[in-house]
């Protein structure tokens, strides 16, 4: 099993670092500065990278997330930047077409820009798309369903998980919080954590709260328990938006670049 990373885009967090995280401190800036320069901005805000990534085994090829999506999406507008991401698989080799399933770890738009075409048809036609049942409740039928969702399932691609369980040689974990059906990807090669934590120092102190959780002391204990995962399997912590893998207990010498050891492209 391969997993690559898909780096769709970068972009400075458009709000200052402590308004994203209320609990932030001095020390938090400093240990982010010393382990995850990666993630600090030239002004010392939050610089973050929108990372999908692709699972290829003889099982087929599975992405995890479809990113910000292209000049125009919502989320393009939002950070000021495009995504870059089916250049991106090409260089890997793959075609829209080739990708088997695409994995959603939870439906915000830094998540699912690419999920359709212009046309709005599924960008991966061939691809069944995977979210959990509690987070299709928690969209109802309101915008971010209209715009991700409704042309996948009109397509007859669209399959709702409930809760954790095996996906092909994947496993899915549901790690609400975050979003009411967040969910987390286990492969062989890494932990694939979408938005379980958004900044790499919640690695550190999961207790640091994200603005933005849905639901704030839930979301800390999923963190907490993939972060535990993580440090009892020894795999990597790949979420979406930190600059590098982290381990389970985020200790400096051990955050030595995993992110290539992954194979970035
Ligand atoms: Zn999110
Ligand atoms: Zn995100």
């Amino acid at each position: 099993m391969d997993v690559t990373v898909l780096c769709d885009a970068v972009a400075v967090f458009p709000e200052p670092v402590e308004t994203a995280l209320p609990g932030w401190s001095a020390e938090h800036q400093e240990w982010t500065a010393a382990n995850l320069p990666g993630n600090v901005a030239a002004d010392g805000g939050w610089l973050l990278h929108f990372h999908c990534y692709l699972v290829t085994s003889e099982r087929g090829a599975v992405l995890v997330d479809t990113g910000i999506g292209p000049a125009g999406s919502d989320a393009a507008q939002w950070l000021g930047t495009a995504g870059r991401l089916p250049t991106l698989l090409a260089a890997a080799g793959v075609g829209a077409d080739d990708i088997d399933t695409v994995i959603l770890t939870h439906v915000h738009l830094d998540h699912a820009g690419w999920n359709t075409t212009e046309s709005g048809r599924p960008r991966f036609a061939n691809a069944t798309y995977v979210v959990q049942q509690a987070e299709l409740d928690h969209l109802g039928d309101g915008p971010a369903y209209e715009r991700y969702l409704k042309p996948i399932a009109a397509a007859g691609q669209l399959r709702a998980m409930r809760g954790s369980g095996a996906l092909g040689d994947l496993r899915l974990l549901l790690t609400p919080g975050h979003t009411p059906g967040h969910q987390c990807v286990v492969t062989a090669v890494a932990i694939l954590g979408g938005d379980v934590l958004v900044h790499p120092a919640q690695a550190r102190w999961p207790e640091l709260v994200y603005v933005y959780e849905r639901d704030p002391a839930v979301a800390v204990t999923s963190r907490r328990d993939v972060l535990a995962l993580a440090a009892a399997t020894g795999l990597p912590l790949a979420a979406a938006h930190p600059h590098t893998a982290l381990t389970g207990t985020a200790s400096a010498q051990d955050l030595s670049n995993l992110h290539c050891r992954l194979g970035q492209r």
